[in-house]
């Protein structure tokens, strides 16, 4: 990497940003990685087009029939009363024409196979009648067919030398099969992100070691590990990190050599065993943000080198909330992707609450069928971003504005289903 991410409109003066401003910042400040590589069409679900994908000729290549049927000339046909025409000829998908397509004659044609120059149009074979003449065989086409019926032209998906695939994307199997359809087997990605994460916290101990009393288990890792993979990125789980500045400060520095951006959990509170940000303060820069939301704790963000780090809440729950408001477009942009804001919902509020303004809160809610088909959202029972059950239990976050002081059951707000961050 020899291109800087972060440019200085991270630097701030510790005044409290909106949601929309923390994430224009993030998501307008950051600078792709600019590395790339050639990778073949069959290993390329998931990974993020670099450049465009272009036709080196019309799309599809030929006039072709879009049915089993008949091709024919519409200058040989009565539109009113319909036609009979001998059979010279016939035409099958991938093969050369046997027999002639004489503009006065028709010819059997098949689902795929190049319209003949001297026809424009086809009958689907389930409309027509055979009739066995001295002459050979004859069709006899109904009246009422368009000119053009039943045949696509050439390049009507993508005209030659145009744009089958924008980059900035990440490829679903659809695009591939655009790609495909230009002939290209292989296509230039940009490499996928290097994504270290940590735990941090004396009390925090992996799944599958013993218990101990005091010790909570590590809920974090497992989780940004599924979240950063969505995410198209590699991810390495570093461990937990002790509360010792030291020991955090030598595995920070010695990560970034090797990582694009490290997450880490935990330790970003203003306790005085929070070592995370005075760790990335001596080895790089931190931008600690402010943010008016709620769950809301300060954000830390920051670079080592040429690493960016991404501090997470310890809170299970606001470090979900923080990766999927924060984290995920900052590895969307970092990666290549264009971003593009997670879909919200109108959804009828199955409560009443009020709320402060000038803060964004994001309240777990969980959806409920009624009867009638109409869908209602309720508020998760139980506050406390401890509660990883809620997670569980939610359906997605309602999103209520600055603005909002207070929500009456039965108005519409905003609801963020868990499907729009892609998990
Ligand atoms: P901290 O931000 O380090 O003060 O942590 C806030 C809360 O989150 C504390 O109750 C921690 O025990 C808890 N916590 C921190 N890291 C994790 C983790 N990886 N898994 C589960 N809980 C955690
Ligand atoms: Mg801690």
């Amino acid at each position: 990497m020899d291109k800087k991410h972060l440019n200085d409109c991270f630097a701030h003066d510790g005044a409290m940003l909106t949601h929309d401003q923390a994430l224009g910042k993030l998501t307008m400040g950051l600078t792709p990685i600019n590395e790339t590589c050639n990778i073949a069409l069959d290993d390329a679900v998931g990974e993020v087009l670099a450049t465009p994908v272009t036709a080196p000729r019309n799309i599809p290549a030929h006039t072709n029939s879009a049915v089993d049927g008949y091709g024919f000339s519409f200058a040989n046909y009565d539109i009113q009363v319909g036609s009979l025409l001998p059979v010279t000829g016939m035409m099958a998908a991938g093969s050369a024409l046997e027999g002639t397509a004489e503009r006065a004659c028709a010819i059997r044609i098949f689902t795929g196979a190049p319209v003949p120059e001297s026809y424009e149009t086809v009958v689907m074979q389930e409309d027509v009648e055979l009739v066995l003449t001295s002459q050979g065989e004859q069709v006899k086409i109904p009246a009422g067919l368009k000119c053009g019926a039943n045949v696509r032209l050439a390049g009507e998906d993508v005209r030659e030398g145009a744009t089958v695939l924008a980059p900035n994307r990440r490829l679903s199997p659809q695009d591939l099969a655009a790609i495909a359809s230009s002939g290209a087997d292989s296509i230039e990605c940009y490499r996928p992100l290097k994504v270290a994460i940590f735990s941090t916290g004396d009390e925090v101990i992996r799944p599958g070691t013993p218990f101990e009393h005091g010790k909570v288990y590590d809920s974090n890792a497992a989780m940004l590990r599924g979240l950063v993979a969505k995410t198209g990125a590699s991810c390495d789980d570093l461990g937990v990190l002790p509360d010792d500045a030291a020991l955090i400060e030598a595995a920070l520095s010695k990560a970034a050599q090797t990582h694009d951006i490290l997450l880490t959990s935990g330790g970003v509170s203003v306790g005085e065993l929070d070592f995370v940000l005075e760790a990335l303060n001596k080895l790089g820069s931190v931008h600690l943000w402010k943010i008016a939301i709620k769950p809301g704790r300060p954000m830390s963000f920051g670079q080592i080198g040429n690493c960016l780090m991404l501090g997470l809440p310890g809170n299970p729950v606001a470090a979900f909330l923080c990766f999927l408001l924060y984290g995920q477009p900052v590895l969307t942009v970092l990666s290549g992707q264009n971003w593009h804001p997670p879909l919200r919902y109108k959804v009828r509020s199955g409560f009443s609450m009020n709320k402060k303004p000038g803060r964004r809160e994001f309240l777990r809610g969980v959806l409920e069928h009624q009867e009638g088909g109409e869908m209602l959202v309720n508020k998760y029972a139980r506050d406390g971003s401890g509660l990883i059950s809620s997670l569980t239990e939610a359906d997605g976050f309602i999103e209520l504005g600055e603005d909002v002081v207070d929500v009456k059951q039965g108005e519409l707000v905003d609801f963020i289903p868990f499907g729009s961050f892609g998990l």
